[in-house]
Protein backbone atom coordinates (compact mmCIF):
# COMPACT_ATOMS: atom_id res chain seq x y z
CA UNK A 1 0.00 0.00 0.00
CA UNK A 2 1.65 3.47 -1.11
CA UNK A 3 1.58 6.32 1.18
CA UNK A 4 0.84 9.48 -0.99
CA UNK A 5 1.82 12.84 0.19
CA UNK A 6 -1.36 14.85 -1.00
CA UNK A 7 0.18 18.50 -1.09
CA UNK A 8 3.11 17.07 -3.30
CA UNK A 9 2.00 13.54 -4.90
CA UNK A 10 4.79 11.67 -4.18
CA UNK A 11 4.92 8.32 -2.40
CA UNK A 12 6.03 8.66 0.97
CA UNK A 13 6.25 4.81 2.62
CA UNK A 14 5.42 1.52 1.06
CA UNK A 15 3.02 -0.67 3.75
CA UNK A 16 2.34 -4.32 3.47
CA UNK A 17 -1.34 -4.44 4.17
CA UNK A 18 -2.38 -6.96 7.03
CA UNK A 19 -3.67 -10.41 5.85
CA UNK A 20 -6.47 -12.23 7.02
CA UNK A 21 -4.56 -14.74 8.59
CA UNK A 22 -2.43 -12.21 10.04
CA UNK A 23 -5.50 -10.50 11.60
CA UNK A 24 -7.31 -13.66 12.71
CA UNK A 25 -3.77 -14.10 14.53
CA UNK A 26 -3.93 -11.03 16.21
CA UNK A 27 -7.79 -11.27 17.11
CA UNK A 28 -6.50 -14.29 19.07
CA UNK A 29 -3.48 -12.92 20.48
CA UNK A 30 -5.70 -9.88 22.06
CA UNK A 31 -8.67 -12.21 23.08
CA UNK A 32 -6.28 -14.20 25.67
CA UNK A 33 -4.77 -11.12 26.90
CA UNK A 34 -7.96 -9.54 27.71
CA UNK A 35 -7.84 -11.95 30.54
CA UNK A 36 -5.07 -10.47 31.90
CA UNK A 37 -5.68 -7.07 31.02
CA UNK A 38 -8.71 -7.10 32.61
CA UNK A 39 -7.81 -8.88 35.85
CA UNK A 40 -5.14 -5.62 36.62
CA UNK A 41 -6.17 -3.26 39.23
CA UNK A 42 -7.79 -0.16 37.09
CA UNK A 43 -5.10 2.05 38.75
CA UNK A 44 -2.32 0.03 36.79
CA UNK A 45 -4.06 0.33 33.21
CA UNK A 46 -4.65 4.10 34.08
CA UNK A 47 -1.25 4.47 35.01
CA UNK A 48 0.00 3.15 31.65
CA UNK A 49 -2.40 5.62 29.82
CA UNK A 50 -1.20 8.20 31.69
CA UNK A 51 2.55 7.16 30.29
CA UNK A 52 1.23 6.66 27.19
CA UNK A 53 -0.13 10.81 27.11
CA UNK A 54 3.14 11.51 27.98
CA UNK A 55 5.04 9.95 25.17
CA UNK A 56 2.64 11.94 22.77
CA UNK A 57 3.75 15.22 24.35
CA UNK A 58 7.36 14.28 24.26
CA UNK A 59 7.01 12.94 20.27
CA UNK A 60 4.69 15.39 19.25
CA UNK A 61 6.93 17.68 16.69
CA UNK A 62 7.69 14.24 15.40
CA UNK A 63 4.06 13.21 15.12
CA UNK A 64 2.27 16.48 13.63
CA UNK A 65 5.07 16.27 10.75
CA UNK A 66 4.21 12.43 10.31
CA UNK A 67 0.51 13.16 10.50
CA UNK A 68 0.72 16.45 8.49
CA UNK A 69 2.71 14.89 5.68
CA UNK A 70 0.37 12.06 5.39
CA UNK A 71 -2.48 13.87 5.21
CA UNK A 72 -2.09 17.35 4.62
CA UNK A 73 -3.09 18.97 7.66
CA UNK A 74 -1.44 22.31 8.32
CA UNK A 75 2.00 21.32 10.99
CA UNK A 76 -0.43 23.92 13.79
CA UNK A 77 -3.37 22.16 13.18
CA UNK A 78 -1.56 18.99 14.00
CA UNK A 79 0.39 19.96 16.82
CA UNK A 80 -2.93 21.05 17.95
CA UNK A 81 -4.91 18.07 17.20
CA UNK A 82 -2.19 16.10 19.57
CA UNK A 83 -2.38 18.70 22.29
CA UNK A 84 -6.26 18.45 22.34
CA UNK A 85 -6.13 14.79 22.36
CA UNK A 86 -3.86 14.75 25.55
CA UNK A 87 -6.15 16.91 27.18
CA UNK A 88 -9.03 14.41 26.35
CA UNK A 89 -6.84 11.46 27.81
CA UNK A 90 -6.52 14.27 31.17
CA UNK A 91 -10.26 14.02 31.26
CA UNK A 92 -10.58 9.69 31.13
CA UNK A 93 -7.30 9.60 33.37
CA UNK A 94 -9.54 12.00 36.34
CA UNK A 95 -12.90 10.25 35.58
CA UNK A 96 -12.45 6.31 34.74
CA UNK A 97 -12.05 5.48 38.13
CA UNK A 98 -15.52 7.71 39.35
CA UNK A 99 -17.69 5.99 36.48
CA UNK A 100 -16.06 2.42 36.38
CA UNK A 101 -16.20 1.58 40.09
CA UNK A 102 -19.00 -0.61 41.65
CA UNK A 103 -22.10 1.01 42.87
CA UNK A 104 -23.98 -0.21 45.99
CA UNK A 105 -27.42 1.08 44.86
CA UNK A 106 -29.84 -0.08 47.04
CA UNK A 107 -29.11 -1.80 50.44
CA UNK A 108 -32.12 -2.83 52.39
CA UNK A 109 -31.79 -5.51 55.62
CA UNK A 110 -30.08 -8.34 54.20
CA UNK A 111 -30.24 -7.12 50.84
CA UNK A 112 -28.26 -5.34 48.37
CA UNK A 113 -28.04 -4.57 44.93
CA UNK A 114 -24.88 -3.71 43.17
CA UNK A 115 -23.92 -2.38 39.65
CA UNK A 116 -20.11 -3.96 38.60
CA UNK A 117 -19.10 -2.53 35.24
CA UNK A 118 -17.44 -5.24 32.97
CA UNK A 119 -14.99 -4.86 29.62
CA UNK A 120 -16.98 -6.04 26.65
CA UNK A 121 -13.78 -7.64 25.58
CA UNK A 122 -11.83 -7.55 22.09
CA UNK A 123 -13.39 -4.71 20.48
CA UNK A 124 -12.69 -3.13 16.91
CA UNK A 125 -12.32 0.56 16.36
CA UNK A 126 -12.22 1.30 12.81
CA UNK A 127 -11.34 4.92 12.29
CA UNK A 128 -11.07 8.33 9.87
CA UNK A 129 -8.53 10.10 8.72
CA UNK A 130 -9.17 13.52 9.64
CA UNK A 131 -8.52 13.57 13.04
CA UNK A 132 -6.85 10.25 13.57
CA UNK A 133 -5.41 11.38 17.26
CA UNK A 134 -8.93 12.75 18.83
CA UNK A 135 -11.08 10.32 17.17
CA UNK A 136 -9.11 7.47 18.05
CA UNK A 137 -8.94 8.33 21.71
CA UNK A 138 -12.17 9.02 21.80
CA UNK A 139 -12.26 5.03 21.70
CA UNK A 140 -9.05 3.05 22.12
CA UNK A 141 -8.28 5.63 25.89
CA UNK A 142 -11.77 4.44 27.54
CA UNK A 143 -11.84 1.23 25.80
CA UNK A 144 -8.19 0.05 27.07
CA UNK A 145 -8.91 1.77 30.66
CA UNK A 146 -12.21 -0.26 30.85
CA UNK A 147 -10.33 -3.46 30.51
CA UNK A 148 -10.85 -4.25 26.69
CA UNK A 149 -8.42 -5.05 23.96
CA UNK A 150 -8.46 -3.04 20.68
CA UNK A 151 -7.92 -3.98 16.89
CA UNK A 152 -7.02 -0.51 16.06
CA UNK A 153 -7.84 0.10 12.19
CA UNK A 154 -7.16 3.43 11.45
CA UNK A 155 -8.17 4.98 7.97
CA UNK A 156 -5.84 3.76 4.84
CA UNK A 157 -5.19 7.51 4.65
CA UNK A 158 -3.15 8.09 8.29
CA UNK A 159 -1.84 4.45 8.94
CA UNK A 160 1.85 6.30 9.43
CA UNK A 161 -0.08 7.93 12.51
CA UNK A 162 -1.32 4.74 13.04
CA UNK A 163 1.49 2.69 13.71
CA UNK A 164 3.43 5.94 16.03
CA UNK A 165 0.13 5.71 18.58
CA UNK A 166 0.75 1.57 18.55
CA UNK A 167 4.57 2.37 19.07
CA UNK A 168 3.87 4.92 21.53
CA UNK A 169 1.80 2.44 23.00
CA UNK A 170 4.18 -0.26 23.36
CA UNK A 171 6.92 1.88 25.08
CA UNK A 172 4.15 2.88 27.80
CA UNK A 173 3.62 -0.41 28.55
CA UNK A 174 0.82 -1.84 27.02
CA UNK A 175 1.50 -5.28 25.93
CA UNK A 176 1.28 -6.26 22.29
CA UNK A 177 -1.50 -8.69 22.93
CA UNK A 178 -3.53 -5.79 24.40
CA UNK A 179 -3.11 -3.08 21.25
CA UNK A 180 -3.07 -4.27 17.97
CA UNK A 181 -2.78 -1.87 14.63
CA UNK A 182 -4.58 -3.05 11.75
CA UNK A 183 -3.05 -2.00 8.17
CA UNK A 184 -5.61 -1.39 4.99
CA UNK A 185 -8.38 -0.20 3.62
CA UNK A 186 -12.15 -1.04 3.17
CA UNK A 187 -11.37 -5.07 2.21
CA UNK A 188 -9.50 -5.04 5.53
CA UNK A 189 -11.81 -3.21 7.14
CA UNK A 190 -14.50 -5.95 6.07
CA UNK A 191 -12.20 -8.73 7.49
CA UNK A 192 -12.63 -6.98 10.82
CA UNK A 193 -16.51 -7.12 10.66
CA UNK A 194 -16.32 -11.22 9.87
CA UNK A 195 -14.26 -11.90 13.58
CA UNK A 196 -16.73 -12.33 16.13
CA UNK A 197 -15.94 -8.95 17.80
CA UNK A 198 -17.77 -8.05 21.56
CA UNK A 199 -18.01 -4.48 20.56
CA UNK A 200 -17.53 -2.30 16.99
CA UNK A 201 -17.07 1.50 17.41
CA UNK A 202 -16.74 3.48 14.24
CA UNK A 203 -15.83 6.49 13.08
CA UNK A 204 -16.60 7.81 9.26
CA UNK A 205 -19.06 8.14 6.67
CA UNK A 206 -22.53 7.43 6.46
CA UNK A 207 -22.27 4.78 3.45
CA UNK A 208 -19.68 2.91 5.70
CA UNK A 209 -21.33 3.19 9.02
CA UNK A 210 -24.58 1.84 7.39
CA UNK A 211 -22.91 -1.14 5.92
CA UNK A 212 -21.31 -1.92 9.02
CA UNK A 213 -24.15 -1.76 10.99
CA UNK A 214 -25.60 -3.99 8.81
CA UNK A 215 -23.20 -6.15 8.86
CA UNK A 216 -22.75 -6.21 13.09
CA UNK A 217 -26.38 -6.33 14.02
CA UNK A 218 -26.98 -10.07 14.00
CA UNK A 219 -23.88 -10.30 16.38
CA UNK A 220 -25.95 -8.51 19.00
CA UNK A 221 -23.04 -6.66 20.22
CA UNK A 222 -22.93 -2.99 21.07
CA UNK A 223 -22.11 -0.92 17.39
CA UNK A 224 -21.40 2.80 17.82
CA UNK A 225 -21.38 5.23 15.00
CA UNK A 226 -19.87 8.37 14.54
CA UNK A 227 -20.54 9.61 11.55
CA UNK A 228 -20.71 12.49 9.20
CA UNK A 229 -22.68 15.80 9.31
CA UNK A 230 -24.03 19.17 7.22
CA UNK A 231 -23.93 21.34 10.35
CA UNK A 232 -25.76 24.45 9.94
CA UNK A 233 -24.61 27.95 11.66
CA UNK A 234 -27.21 30.67 11.97
CA UNK A 235 -26.31 34.32 12.64
CA UNK A 236 -29.45 35.98 13.58
CA UNK A 237 -29.23 40.42 13.40
CA UNK A 238 -29.14 40.80 16.71
CA UNK A 239 -25.32 39.99 16.83
CA UNK A 240 -22.61 42.41 18.58
CA UNK A 241 -20.45 42.04 16.04
CA UNK A 242 -21.09 40.51 12.40
CA UNK A 243 -17.20 40.91 11.80
CA UNK A 244 -16.76 38.49 14.86
CA UNK A 245 -19.19 36.37 13.76
CA UNK A 246 -18.22 36.51 10.21
CA UNK A 247 -14.74 35.49 11.30
CA UNK A 248 -15.52 32.81 13.42
CA UNK A 249 -17.80 30.76 11.26
CA UNK A 250 -15.52 31.12 8.31
CA UNK A 251 -12.73 29.44 10.90
CA UNK A 252 -15.54 27.13 11.65
CA UNK A 253 -16.30 26.25 7.85
CA UNK A 254 -12.22 26.08 6.75
CA UNK A 255 -10.40 24.43 9.73
CA UNK A 256 -8.77 21.43 8.43
CA UNK A 257 -9.80 22.42 5.07
CA UNK A 258 -13.27 22.10 5.88
CA UNK A 259 -12.56 18.67 6.67
CA UNK A 260 -13.63 17.86 9.98
CA UNK A 261 -16.91 16.00 10.97
CA UNK A 262 -18.91 19.04 13.17
CA UNK A 263 -17.05 21.46 10.20
CA UNK A 264 -20.00 24.86 10.00
CA UNK A 265 -21.08 23.20 6.42
CA UNK A 266 -23.81 25.74 5.71
CA UNK A 267 -24.52 29.34 6.84
CA UNK A 268 -27.76 30.91 7.19
CA UNK A 269 -27.64 34.81 7.82
CA UNK A 270 -30.82 36.91 8.97
CA UNK A 271 -31.56 39.54 5.58
CA UNK A 272 -30.72 42.28 7.98
CA UNK A 273 -26.85 41.70 8.54
CA UNK A 274 -26.26 39.39 5.05
CA UNK A 275 -24.17 42.15 3.13
CA UNK A 276 -22.01 42.97 5.64
CA UNK A 277 -21.73 39.20 6.60
CA UNK A 278 -20.70 38.05 3.61
CA UNK A 279 -18.32 40.81 2.54
CA UNK A 280 -16.83 40.41 6.05
CA UNK A 281 -16.76 36.50 5.74
CA UNK A 282 -15.16 37.00 2.29
CA UNK A 283 -12.19 39.01 3.32
CA UNK A 284 -11.70 36.71 6.33
CA UNK A 285 -11.48 33.29 3.63
CA UNK A 286 -9.23 35.32 1.23
CA UNK A 287 -7.02 36.43 3.73
CA UNK A 288 -5.79 32.74 4.91
CA UNK A 289 -2.66 31.50 3.06
CA UNK A 290 -2.72 28.34 1.20
CA UNK A 291 0.26 25.87 0.79
CA UNK A 292 2.36 22.89 2.12
CA UNK A 293 0.81 22.28 5.52
CA UNK A 294 4.77 21.77 6.63
CA UNK A 295 5.32 25.23 5.83
CA UNK A 296 4.51 27.86 8.49
CA UNK A 297 1.59 30.11 8.65
CA UNK A 298 -0.47 27.54 6.50
CA UNK A 299 -4.03 27.68 7.49
CA UNK A 300 -5.15 25.55 4.50
CA UNK A 301 -3.21 23.11 2.54
CA UNK A 302 -4.75 20.32 0.44
CA UNK A 303 -7.42 17.64 0.76
CA UNK A 304 -6.50 14.19 1.94
CA UNK A 305 -8.10 12.61 -0.98
CA UNK A 306 -8.16 13.28 -4.56
CA UNK A 307 -11.73 12.19 -5.49
CA UNK A 308 -13.00 14.61 -3.06
CA UNK A 309 -11.44 17.54 -5.77
CA UNK A 310 -14.05 16.64 -8.31
CA UNK A 311 -16.91 16.24 -5.93
CA UNK A 312 -16.72 20.00 -4.89
CA UNK A 313 -16.26 21.05 -8.03
CA UNK A 314 -19.66 19.06 -9.37
CA UNK A 315 -21.32 21.33 -6.35
CA UNK A 316 -20.06 24.42 -7.27
CA UNK A 317 -21.10 23.74 -10.48
CA UNK A 318 -24.13 22.34 -9.97
CA UNK A 319 -25.02 25.27 -7.64
CA UNK A 320 -23.65 28.09 -9.93
CA UNK A 321 -25.99 26.38 -12.83
CA UNK A 322 -29.00 26.68 -10.28
CA UNK A 323 -28.28 30.48 -9.50
CA UNK A 324 -25.41 30.40 -6.79
CA UNK A 325 -23.36 33.52 -6.93
CA UNK A 326 -19.71 32.35 -6.39
CA UNK A 327 -18.23 35.06 -4.36
CA UNK A 328 -14.35 33.50 -4.06
CA UNK A 329 -12.66 30.40 -5.26
CA UNK A 330 -14.82 28.09 -7.02
CA UNK A 331 -11.50 25.85 -8.73
CA UNK A 332 -9.02 23.15 -8.40
CA UNK A 333 -6.43 24.74 -8.15
CA UNK A 334 -3.27 24.38 -10.97
CA UNK A 335 -0.66 22.85 -8.65
CA UNK A 336 0.67 19.77 -8.19
CA UNK A 337 -1.33 18.56 -4.57
CA UNK A 338 -4.97 18.18 -4.24
CA UNK A 339 -5.88 21.41 -3.77
CA UNK A 340 -9.08 23.22 -3.90
CA UNK A 341 -9.52 27.31 -3.51
CA UNK A 342 -11.74 28.10 -0.59
CA UNK A 343 -15.01 28.54 -1.87
CA UNK A 344 -17.69 30.88 -0.59
CA UNK A 345 -21.24 31.02 -2.70
CA UNK A 346 -24.18 32.66 -1.71
CA UNK A 347 -27.77 33.13 -3.07
CA UNK A 348 -27.92 28.92 -1.98
CA UNK A 349 -31.02 27.34 -1.84
CA UNK A 350 -32.04 23.73 -0.22
CA UNK A 351 -32.54 22.15 -4.20
CA UNK A 352 -28.39 22.42 -4.57
CA UNK A 353 -26.14 19.57 -3.31
CA UNK A 354 -23.95 22.19 -1.70
CA UNK A 355 -26.36 22.73 1.51
CA UNK A 356 -27.54 19.21 1.50
CA UNK A 357 -24.66 16.78 1.47
CA UNK A 358 -21.75 16.76 3.25
CA UNK A 359 -18.77 18.77 1.00
CA UNK A 360 -15.57 18.01 3.76
CA UNK A 361 -13.80 20.55 1.65
CA UNK A 362 -12.82 24.33 1.97
CA UNK A 363 -16.75 25.35 0.78
CA UNK A 364 -19.09 26.63 2.06
CA UNK A 365 -22.80 28.60 0.95
CA UNK A 366 -24.46 31.04 2.64
CA UNK A 367 -28.00 31.50 2.94
CA UNK A 368 -30.29 34.71 3.95
CA UNK A 369 -33.33 33.96 6.17
CA UNK A 370 -36.57 36.36 7.01
CA UNK A 371 -36.33 35.38 10.72
CA UNK A 372 -35.90 32.53 12.97
CA UNK A 373 -38.72 30.26 12.25
CA UNK A 374 -37.22 30.24 8.33
CA UNK A 375 -33.93 29.48 10.19
CA UNK A 376 -35.04 26.79 12.21
CA UNK A 377 -36.82 25.29 9.65
CA UNK A 378 -34.25 25.39 6.65
CA UNK A 379 -31.28 24.30 9.81
CA UNK A 380 -33.36 21.03 10.18
CA UNK A 381 -34.40 20.54 6.50
CA UNK A 382 -31.42 17.63 6.53
CA UNK A 383 -30.65 13.99 7.41
CA UNK A 384 -28.07 14.34 9.81
CA UNK A 385 -28.26 15.40 13.18
CA UNK A 386 -24.57 16.18 14.26
CA UNK A 387 -24.55 19.56 15.75
CA UNK A 388 -26.01 22.98 15.24
CA UNK A 389 -24.80 26.66 15.75
CA UNK A 390 -26.73 29.97 16.56
CA UNK A 391 -25.18 33.37 17.19
CA UNK A 392 -27.00 36.09 18.74
CA UNK A 393 -26.77 38.43 21.65
CA UNK A 394 -29.65 36.68 23.54
CA UNK A 395 -29.15 33.44 25.73
CA UNK A 396 -32.93 33.31 25.84
CA UNK A 397 -33.53 33.48 22.14
CA UNK A 398 -30.36 31.14 21.21
CA UNK A 399 -31.90 28.20 24.27
CA UNK A 400 -35.20 28.40 22.16
CA UNK A 401 -33.76 27.77 18.86
CA UNK A 402 -31.33 25.30 20.16
CA UNK A 403 -34.00 23.05 21.92
CA UNK A 404 -35.89 22.43 18.70
CA UNK A 405 -32.72 21.21 16.58
CA UNK A 406 -32.42 17.58 16.48
CA UNK A 407 -28.94 17.20 16.97
CA UNK A 408 -25.97 16.14 19.20
CA UNK A 409 -24.94 19.35 20.15
CA UNK A 410 -25.92 22.87 20.15
CA UNK A 411 -23.86 25.89 20.41
CA UNK A 412 -24.48 29.56 21.58
CA UNK A 413 -21.95 31.68 19.94
CA UNK A 414 -19.51 29.37 19.35
CA UNK A 415 -18.96 26.46 16.74
CA UNK A 416 -17.30 23.67 15.64
CA UNK A 417 -16.29 22.98 18.79
CA UNK A 418 -15.61 19.29 21.16
CA UNK A 419 -15.13 19.11 25.01
CA UNK A 420 -14.06 15.65 26.90
CA UNK A 421 -16.49 16.66 29.42
CA UNK A 422 -19.64 16.35 27.15
CA UNK A 423 -21.43 13.27 25.33
CA UNK A 424 -19.94 13.71 21.56
CA UNK A 425 -23.08 11.88 19.40
CA UNK A 426 -24.92 12.31 16.42
CA UNK A 427 -28.49 11.66 15.20
CA UNK A 428 -30.26 10.36 12.01
CA UNK A 429 -27.21 9.76 9.44
CA UNK A 430 -24.84 11.56 11.88
CA UNK A 431 -24.93 8.25 13.96
CA UNK A 432 -25.64 6.36 16.87
CA UNK A 433 -24.29 5.97 20.29
CA UNK A 434 -21.61 8.45 21.94
CA UNK A 435 -18.33 9.15 22.93
CA UNK A 436 -16.56 11.55 25.75
CA UNK A 437 -17.84 12.34 28.86
CA UNK A 438 -18.63 9.79 31.52
CA UNK A 439 -21.32 8.13 28.73
CA UNK A 440 -18.31 7.49 26.77
CA UNK A 441 -16.33 5.95 29.56
CA UNK A 442 -19.48 3.64 30.00
CA UNK A 443 -19.69 3.29 26.21
CA UNK A 444 -16.89 0.37 26.29
CA UNK A 445 -18.20 -1.71 29.38
CA UNK A 446 -21.32 -3.13 30.38
CA UNK A 447 -23.53 -3.43 33.60
CA UNK A 448 -24.03 -6.83 35.53
CA UNK A 449 -26.83 -6.33 38.14
CA UNK A 450 -25.65 -8.40 41.59
CA UNK A 451 -28.33 -9.20 43.78
CA UNK A 452 -26.76 -10.23 47.03
CA UNK A 453 -29.47 -11.54 49.57
CA UNK A 454 -28.30 -12.57 53.02
CA UNK A 455 -26.35 -11.88 55.99
CA UNK A 456 -23.28 -9.53 55.20
P1 LIG B 1 -14.82 6.21 5.49
O1 LIG B 1 -16.19 5.77 5.83
O2 LIG B 1 -14.41 6.23 4.07
O3 LIG B 1 -13.74 5.29 6.22
C1 LIG B 1 -13.69 5.15 7.62
C2 LIG B 1 -12.96 3.86 7.97
O4 LIG B 1 -13.73 2.74 7.52
C3 LIG B 1 -11.60 3.71 7.32
O5 LIG B 1 -10.72 3.14 8.26
C4 LIG B 1 -11.87 2.75 6.16
O6 LIG B 1 -10.75 2.01 5.77
C5 LIG B 1 -12.92 1.85 6.77
N1 LIG B 1 -13.81 1.18 5.81
C6 LIG B 1 -14.22 1.64 4.61
N2 LIG B 1 -15.10 0.76 4.04
C7 LIG B 1 -15.25 -0.25 4.94
C8 LIG B 1 -16.01 -1.45 4.94
N3 LIG B 1 -16.81 -1.77 3.92
N4 LIG B 1 -15.92 -2.27 6.00
C9 LIG B 1 -15.12 -1.96 7.06
N5 LIG B 1 -14.37 -0.84 7.11
C10 LIG B 1 -14.42 0.00 6.06
O7 LIG B 1 -14.66 7.64 6.16
P2 LIG B 1 -13.41 8.64 6.12
O8 LIG B 1 -13.28 9.20 4.76
O9 LIG B 1 -12.23 7.99 6.73
O10 LIG B 1 -13.89 9.77 7.13
C11 LIG B 1 -14.63 10.89 6.76
C12 LIG B 1 -16.03 10.79 7.31
O11 LIG B 1 -15.97 10.57 8.72
C13 LIG B 1 -16.81 12.08 7.15
O12 LIG B 1 -18.12 11.77 6.76
C14 LIG B 1 -16.78 12.67 8.55
O13 LIG B 1 -17.84 13.57 8.80
C15 LIG B 1 -16.84 11.47 9.40
N6 LIG B 1 -16.34 11.71 10.75
C16 LIG B 1 -17.21 11.74 11.79
C17 LIG B 1 -16.76 12.01 13.08
C18 LIG B 1 -17.71 12.08 14.25
O14 LIG B 1 -17.23 12.15 15.37
N7 LIG B 1 -19.01 12.09 14.06
C19 LIG B 1 -15.41 12.26 13.29
C20 LIG B 1 -14.54 12.22 12.20
C21 LIG B 1 -15.02 11.94 10.93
Amino acid sequence: MEIINPATEEVISTLTEDSKEGIQAKFESLSKGQIEWEAKPLSDRIEVIEKFSELLKTNIDKLASVLSEEMGKPLAQSIGEIKGACKRIKFFLENSEKWLSNEVVHAEDELQEVIKYEPLGVIANISAWNYPYLVGVNVFIPALIGGNTVLYKPSELTSLTGLEIQRLMFEAGVPENVFQTIIGGKEVGKVLLELPLDGYFFTGSYNTGKYIYEQVAPKMVPCQMELGGKDPLYAADDVDSVKDVAKAAAEGAFYNAGQSCCSVERIYVHEKIIDEFIEQFVKEVESYQIGNPIEPGIFIGPLARKPQLDFLKSQVDQAIERGAELRTGGNIMDRSGYYFEPTVLSNVSHDMSIMKEESFGPLIGIQSVADDKEAISLMQDTVYGLTASVYTRSKERADSIMNKMNTGSVYWNCCDRVSANLPWSGRGNSGIGATLSHIGIRAFVQPKAYHFNGPQ
